[in-house]
């Protein structure tokens, strides 16, 4: 039997427990409803961890365990413990995949990557959003139509200050006028990492079949692969010279 992908699906799991609007969207949690869909999958093995466990829940044994980790944050950024940041960086260059979901755009982890202000423009009216496919060869829209479209959520708009993406797979269009690159592919070591936006809270865009298809497709494409281990520093010739 083929090894089963690891996943662990990371929430700060804060609005959940202080918003009643959004825990009527996501009894479970918003982790809870990732973790489930993902788990439906054949091929991934699935648990959750949240901000307020030990270790934020992402202990030595969990992250190194971790094949895929994703990442939703937006209010308690600043309450992830630096340590903890510094062992999900060193696990992404060392292979780990790592999923960044919408409002995660400002966490520690994804603007340590970045090495920029990951800054944008929002506006929260419940506007329309399409995701025009800009990439139909990418592993990471596999059975996703010309678009996604999704009927209410969180503007996020251009300009998005990150590094230009190795790959763009999403670009967003807003029913208020603005774009943006909605799906962005990194290589970081021997990592990658994609950010996806969609998944305000108060919307229930995890629910959306098509947002769930592209998080699955990104969980294998973001999947360490068992390639060569890259050894640094002086070394011998390997002919004569
Ligand atoms: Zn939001």
């Amino acid at each position: 039997m083929v090894r089963r992908i690891m996943v662990t699906v990371w929430n700060e799991n804060y609005h959940e427990k202080v918003n009643e609007k959004v825990s009527s969207i996501y009894p479970e949690g918003i982790h809870g409803t990732i973790a489930k869909f993902l788990s439906s999958q054949a091929d991934m093995e699935v648990r959750t961890a949240t901000l307020d466990e030990p270790e934020h829940g992402l202990t030595d044994e969990v992250l190194n365990s971790t094949d895929v980790l994703t990442w939703w944050g937006h209010k308690k950024h600043k309450d992830v413990n630096d340590e903890v940041v510094e062992k999900i960086y060193k696990r992404v260059l060392d292979g780990m995949g790592l999923i960044v979901l919408h409002s995660g755009h400002f966490s520690k982890i994804f603007k340590k990557l970045m090495g920029t202000s990951c800054d944008l423009k929002w506006r929260e009216v419940g506007e329309r959003e399409r995701l025009w496919v800009v990439n139909p060869g990418h592993p990471i829209v596999e059975g996703i139509g010309e678009y996604i479209e999704i009927p209410h959520t969180e503007m996020y708009g251009e300009r998005f200050d990150i590094p230009q993406p190795d790959e763009l797979v999403f670009i967003s269009w807003f029913e208020g006028g603005e774009v943006f690159r909605s799906g962005c592919c990194y290589n970081r070591g021997r990592g990658k990492v994609f950010y996806f936006r969609p998944g305000h809270e108060t919307f229930p865009i995890y629910h959306q079949i098509e947002v769930q298809k592209v998080i699955t497709n990104a969980v294998r494409w973001a999947a360490p692969v068992k390639g060569p281990i890259p050894i640094f520093g002086k070394v011998q010739p390997l002919e004569n010279i």
